[in-house]
């Protein structure tokens, strides 16, 4: 928990976020400013600032990442059509909001390369 920490008050609940799921260790919900039909985040609910700063204890909480990401898109129906599963790391990344999380996009078709 980092006090001036944007994802970590949504952890706490002292901001609101339309929370699609949560455990003890994941937290998923809807982008503020979604850039697709469907775009979700899913982020640790440990302060972790990019993926730079994992380590091997990280290890476990990555793959529940991906994997819980990858249920939800399920459950969504965006496995049908396809989705793109993206994260922003640094300055040259686009990262804006520093604590880990990885964005699931679906409902358009996505470009290559990205922007
Ligand atoms: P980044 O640019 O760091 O990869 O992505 C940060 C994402 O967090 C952006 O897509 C932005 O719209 C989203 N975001 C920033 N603040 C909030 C917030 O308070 N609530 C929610 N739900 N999303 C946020
Ligand atoms: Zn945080």
């Amino acid at each position: 928990m980092t006090d001036s920490c944007i994802f970590c008050k949504l952890i706490n609940k002292e901001i609101p976020a339309k929370i699609i799921f949560e455990d003890e260790n994941l937290l998923a919900f809807h982008d503020i400013s979604p850039q697709a039909p469907t775009h979700f985040l899913v982020i640790p609910k440990k302060h972790i600032v990019d993926i730079d700063k994992t380590n091997a204890e990280d290890k476990a909480l990555l793959g529940e990442i991906l994997y819980r990401a990858t249920e939800i898109a399920r459950s969504l129906g965006l496995n049908q059509e396809g989705f793109r599963i993206v994260n922003n790391m640094g300055l040259l990344g686009g990262q804006t909001v520093f604590h880990l999380h990885f964005h699931i996009l679906g409902g358009r078709q996505m470009k290559w390369p990205p922007g």
